[in-house]
């Protein structure tokens, strides 16, 4: 049996188009089949390699890290240097008070944390969400979630949750003192790139401190430097209660955080009730890569090029088969008139070496968010094949 038949047979696939593309090795903005075909990354994993594929850096702080220590202990318990360096330069990230990191595996599990803080923290119980909303895909996560296709089969869900129009400011009147929180995407990811207006947020923003509502922004794929900022939240002058991230922030290990000041984390604390515990969560070698990736960010200035790369984008990919492009930075959707029209350009980017897909709730868009690291030569590289795609 050759590694697809083995892949389709064993491993476990709930995904209807699989890419099915082997992946030998990768490096920078490619990814290298194991007959020697080479793709162009244009996706970074959803969101992930911001940094690129196995950045040197990344991977000099990885060995480094291997050669001290893996597992030791349930996060919390022991002094690791890696998880404290990694706190503390994320929080030189943040404007105050957000300075207390709590690190987990993934962006799901940084949701459930946030969650359940938001509840200890203010006594509430009810959580608003939005339509088209991706916030991951565990009970309490797909519970916030706004797409009901996603979520019908798996009810009941967690209670007390309500939707609102991201967007919408006519909607915020639904906050009230009987909101625990609201979590937003500062760019809403799955439902095709969406993009709310800074007057909204800081209608949000006003709206969530009248009421004594956490506001906790999700920048699992916006964060990391994908829009231009470090966070996107910078760009709509405004800032969270809490914040949830992960994807890049790894540089491709795995690693999520949920993020507050110091007093409302204060709240998760355990006697007489369990706080919130994981085994894995902020795992050294993931932690290393974590600091190395931010580190690198900063160092190689990767979001001062990112509204350039994205503009490079926009003015290369005209074709009258791409009805308008949305982006926020190097988060960009190319909007086409339906997936059976999109379907097929895929497939032939990805014959002519060049990877993209769609989204999970936007099937007529295709999604485009390379490697930060991307350059001006790839970018019209890759504009070149997809063009050609499209023609075909
Ligand atoms: N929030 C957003 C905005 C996401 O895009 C995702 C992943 N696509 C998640 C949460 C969930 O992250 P994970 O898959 O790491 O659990």
């Amino acid at each position: 049996m050759n590694n697809r038949h083995l892949f389709l047979s064993h491993l476990a696939q709930t995904t209807d188009f699989p890419l099915m593309i082997e992946i030998d090795r990768a490096e920078g903005v490619f990814l290298y089949g194991p007959d020697g075909s080479r793709y162009l990354d244009l996706i970074s994993g959803i969101g992930v390699s911001n940094v690129g594929h196995r950045h040197p850096k990344v991977l000099e702080a990885i060995q480094r890290q291997l050669d001290k220590y893996l597992h030791l202990m349930v996060y919390g318990e022991y002094v690791q240097q890696p998880q404290t360096q990694l706190a503390q330069a994320l929080v030189g990230t943040l404007p105050e008070p957000l300075d207390n990191v709590y690190l987990v595996n993934s962006g799901s599990e940084a949701v459930e944390g946030a969650l359940k803080l938001a509840k200890r923290y203010t006594n509430r119980r009810e959580v608003i969400c939005c339509e088209n909303a991706y916030h991951g895909s565990s009970h309490g996560a797909l519970s916030v979630g706004g797409n009901e296709q996603f979520k019908r089969a798996y009810r009941p869900l967690v209670p007390g949750i309500r939707q609102i129009h991201y967007g919408a400011a006519e909607h915020l009147d639904q906050i009230t003192e009987d909101t625990a929180a609201i979590i937003i995407e500062t760019i809403q990811g799955e439902a095709g790139v969406r993009v709310a207006d800074p007057d909204y947020f800081r209608e949000l923003r006003t709206k969530c401190t009248e009421t004594g509502t956490l506001l906790i922004l999700d920048e699992i794929q916006a964060g990391f430097g994908r829009t231009g900022t470090f966070w996107a939240f910078e760009q709509m002058g405004i800032q969270p209660d809490i914040l949830v991230c992960a994807k890049g922030m790894g540089g491709g290990m795995p690693i999520g955080a949920f993020i507050s000041s110091r007093e409302i984390m204060g709240a998760l604390k355990s006697k007489p009730l369990l706080g919130h515990i994981t085994t894995f969560g902020g795992h050294p070698v993931s932690a290393a890569a974590s600091l190395a990736t931010i580190q690198l960010i900063h160092d190689e200035q990767l979001t001062a090029t990112v509204a350039e790369k994205a503009d490079l984008f926009k003015r290369l990919l005209v074709h009258p088969k791409i009805l308008g492009i949305r982006n926020q930075g190097l988060m960009m959707a190319l909007v086409f008139e339906s997936f059976e029209v999109l379907k097929p350009i895929i497939d032939r980017c990805i014959a002519n070496g060049v990877i993209t897909d769609w989204f999970l709730f936007c099937d007529n868009a295709m999604r485009i968010a390379p490697p930060l690291t991307i350059s001006e030569e790839e970018i019209a590289f890759a504009c070149d094949k997809l063009l050609q795609s499209i023609g075909e």
